[in-house]
Parts: C-alpha cells; structure tokens; sequence
C-alpha cells in the first residue's frame, strides 16, 4: 500500500473543500471496497477524506411522501429501519442479500453506489484492463469471463456492475442527490451508472469533487407486491451471477403496473420500461411473463464463459415475476 494523508471533516463544505485542494484524494466511507482496492495497489490516493463524521447518517421524511436515505447510514441500519422495511422491502431485501452481516454494519448507501466491479482483471495489477489503466486492454473478453456482462458490452469492457442494493433503487426509481463545488444537483439512478463504452474507467456520472449526500426514495414503495431474486454460486457471502428486481401494482389479478431491474448482467443495473409496459392489463400468468423475460434481453451477447446467463437470466425473471404477483413462494 502506498503512504497517504488523512483528514477528518465534520462538515461537508470543509469535505468539499479537502478533497477539491488535494488532487488524488479520494473520500473513504466504510472502506469496504476502497481499502482492498488500495492493498491491492488497484487505487492509490495520496490522501483519504474520511466523511464518516459528517452529518448524513439519518433516514427521514421527503416532502413528497418519500423517503431521504443519508449516504452514511449503514447498509444494514438501511435494511433494518423500520420505514424500509414497510414501505420499501424490495429494497431491505436486495441488500440483505448483498456481502454478510459483518460487511453490511460497515458498508454504507453512498459507498454501495460507487462499489466497483469484480472482474478477476481489474484487481490484478499484473494484467491488462481499460478499466483500471485506459488503453492497456481487456483481460476478461478473451480470458475467464463467466461473472461478465452480457448486455451494454464494449469492445473495450465486459464488466458488471456488482452492487444487489442498486438493482432495488433502479426498480424503485430512486434519485441521487449530490453535493459538488458548483452546488447541490440531483442524478436519477438510471442515469447515475453508465454503460462501459470507450471509457470504461468512468462507473458512474459523478464529477470530480463531488460527494454522495443522500438517496431519495419516492412516495411509490411496491410493498405489496415485490420480489428481489439472487441467484449465484453459494447460498451467501457470493456476488450474483444474475438477480431480478421486481416491483408490481396489481388490482385483482391484473397488472397495473410493473418494475423490472436485472443484476449481474450489465455494467449498470438493467431496465427497459417499453418491456414492463407489456404487462400492463395483463393477468399475472407464466405465459404472460415468458415474452417479457425474451424481450428484457433481446440482443443479449455470451462470451466463452458467460453464455448460460442468458438463459438463466430469462428464467430467473419468469420466476421473479411470478414471485412478486404471489404466484410462487420465495425462496
Ligand atoms: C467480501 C465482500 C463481499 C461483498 N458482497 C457483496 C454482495 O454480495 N453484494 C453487494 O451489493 N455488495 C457486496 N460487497 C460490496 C459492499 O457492498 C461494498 O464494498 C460497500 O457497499 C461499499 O461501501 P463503503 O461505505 O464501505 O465504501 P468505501 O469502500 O468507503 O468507498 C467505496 C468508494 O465510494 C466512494 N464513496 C464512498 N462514499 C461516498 C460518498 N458519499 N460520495 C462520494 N463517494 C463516496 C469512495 O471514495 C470509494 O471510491 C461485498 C464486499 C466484500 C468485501
Ligand atoms: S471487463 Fe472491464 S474491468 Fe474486466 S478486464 Fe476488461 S476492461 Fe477491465
């Protein structure tokens, strides 16, 4: 590990202003990903602006019925709050399926966001990776690449988003709300993560200097019709192969509305709303269920490894969607 500095703000303009002053700096959270980065030599700030003395640890009302996650507060206080788990389950369950009890007391919101991927190439310094060095090339395209994507690829990165929380933000359509040297701006999740593209050293839209102050959740929760399906290789403490979102309003037995996120398939959390809106007026049904899982993926690409996801991928959103209507017990 290389020597870095360390200052921590209790205040978030003075934050601001650290990270702004020092270029190479980076902000640390609960250090979950960014310090096995660092022992890794993967990231190498010569500073940490360590933020967790700043005031955004509460979750409280929004004006519009919603609710305000602050960036600091735990995964776990997140799961366990007890608005969460009424209002929103979709999400408590998604991150309940994430890492381990452990890592869930030290991870926090803002840092989920901005968890990086888990491609064996970027965490291996001895091999080449766009992500990590821009132009070195892909080590995943023709190397292992069973966890890879298998939509919204590059020619130049195949990774995954890793993160289990943010495919439950995408279904419920959360908006990021950042701090910056230009002021306050708010990011829709959609927007919030990027496909790889040509720079896919860039995860996110997020600017330099700018931090993480909160996660809005609108007024709309879908608790009672929801379900967060993770399949991967160990029952626990395993990043998911693919997992599905899913959120439904139902009147009887028809859909009135439809929500459906993919994990584990693509550089960002995956949704198309022209799919979901197949379903509406529709009866919850398999047979219903089995041209959306087709269309969700359309134009899906396997490489040597990875080709069984897409498969298991349209299985798994037939299964979520009958799930979430209470057509089949979750498991
Ligand atoms: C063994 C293991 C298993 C795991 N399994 C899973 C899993 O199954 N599912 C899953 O979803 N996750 C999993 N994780 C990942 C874990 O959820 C993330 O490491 C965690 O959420 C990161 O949060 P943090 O607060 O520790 O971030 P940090 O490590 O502190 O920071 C991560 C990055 O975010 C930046 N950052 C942090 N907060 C802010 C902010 N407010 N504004 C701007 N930038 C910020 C930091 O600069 C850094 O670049 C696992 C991790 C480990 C180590
Ligand atoms: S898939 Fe992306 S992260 Fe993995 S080696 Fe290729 S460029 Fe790097």
């Amino acid at each position: 590990m290389n020597s870095f500095s360390y200052a921590r703000p209790d205040d978030v303009a003075v934050a601001l202003d650290d990270l702004t002053a020092h270029t190479g700096a980076k902000f640390i959270a609960g250090g979950t990903n960014l310090l096995d980065l660092m022992k890794e030599n993967v990231e190498r700030p010569n500073r940490l602006v360590d933020i967790n003395r700043l005031p955004l640890s509460s979750i409280t009302d929004t004006e519009d019925g919603g609710l305000r996650l602050g960036a600091l507060v735990t995964n776990a206080d997140t799961a366990y709050h007890e608005q969460v788990e009424k209002r929103y389950p979709l999400l408590s369950q998604a991150i309940l399926a994430g890492a381990s009890p452990q890592l869930r007391n030290m991870a926090t919101n803002g840092g989920n966001l901005f968890q990086r991927t888990r491609c064996y190439y970027f965490y291996d310094t001895a091999m080449p990776c766009n992500k990590r060095q821009p132009g070195s090339g892909c080590g995943a395209i023709n190397g292992h690449n069973r966890i890879h994507a298998i939509l919204g690829t590059s020619t130049s990165c195949i990774a995954t988003n890793p993160s289990d929380m943010c495919v439950a933000l995408r279904a419920l359509d959360a908006v990021i709300r950042v701090s910056g040297p230009s002021g306050e701006r708010t990011i829709p999740i959609a927007d919030f993560h990027r496909l790889p593209g040509e720079e896919p050293q860039f995860d996110n839209t997020v600017q330099p200097g700018e931090l993480v102050v909160a996660i809005d959740l609108p007024a709309k929760g879908f608790s009672d019709y929801h379900t967060y399906l993770k399949l991967r290789d160990r029952a626990s403490y395993a990043f998911a192969l693919v997992s599905v979102a899913v959120a439904l309003d139902m009147d009887g037995d028809q859909i009135t509305d439809a929500r459906i996120a993919l994990g584990g398939v693509a550089h960002k959390p995956w949704r198309k709303s022209e799919v979901e809106a197949m379903l509406i007026g529709k009866p919850a049904t398999k047979a219903n269920f089995q041209p959306v899982a087709e269309a969700l993926v359309e134009g899906a690409r396997g490489y040597e490894h990875n080709t069984f996801k897409i498969e298991l991928v349209k299985r798994a959103i037939v299964r979520a969607l009958g799930q979430a209507a209470k057509l089949e017990p979750t498991a």
